[in-house]
């Protein structure tokens, strides 16, 4: 499809508010693996951003890998995740950090943790930019968060709506179609 661009009906996180809770949770991440090393997976598409500037607050060795996963159409969770792109790497043995960009109803993260848990880890945690708590379908142990958000469909920084508006340095809400 085109893209149709909407406006912008207000900016809900600036960019300097993303560099301070990224700041903080690198050093919290740093200081709970301080002595191990980290095997950050990144979950594709909208956490690339977030994965690229948390891993420059990180003191402790790490490898990156990134997964694909599909769980949403639109702006509504379909309750499907399907895998478009394995790991590259075995993770037996390693502490697994899993990168998120938000967690919703947390069926994507779910699915997920149960999943590489039967690998046979060291451990699993997951760090997400966004968490959006009073949406939760399912009770997940989200270890770290950068910010609770409201229920509100958000875009930019990583985030898209039908592949659009990633690109935005800022978070915003986009105001709802006229007609
Ligand atoms: P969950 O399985 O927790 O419901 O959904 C997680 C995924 O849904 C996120 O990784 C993200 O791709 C998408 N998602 C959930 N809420 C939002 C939102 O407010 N904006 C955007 N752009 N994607 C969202």
């Amino acid at each position: 499809m085109a893209f149709q661009e909407k406006t912008i009906d207000h900016t809900l996180v600036t960019r300097q508010m993303i560099q301070t809770f990224v700041e903080r949770l690198g050093k919290q991440i740093s200081e709970d693996y301080a002595g191990k090393e980290l095997y950050l997976i990144c979950v594709l598409k909208g956490s690339f951003m977030f994965m690229a500037d948390l891993i420059r607050e990180l003191e402790v060795p790490c490898e990156i890998d990134f997964m694909s996963v599909s769980s949403y159409e639109g702006e509504k969770s379909t309750g499907v995740v399907k895998i478009n792109k394995d790991l590259d790497r075995n993770i037996s043995g390693k502490h697994i950090l899993i990168v998120e960009d938000i967690v919703d109803t947390g069926l994507t993260l779910n699915h997920l943790t149960n999943l590489l848990s039967t690998r046979n880890p060291a451990s699993v945690r997951i760090v997400t930019a966004f968490d959006k708590p009073m949406r939760r379908k399912v009770e997940i142990d989200v270890h770290y968060v950068g910010m609770e958000i409201p229920n509100e469909f958000i875009v930019g920084y990583g985030l898209d709506l039908d592949g659009y508006y990633r690109n935005l340095p800022d978070v915003v809400v986009l105001a709802p179609d006229e007609d």
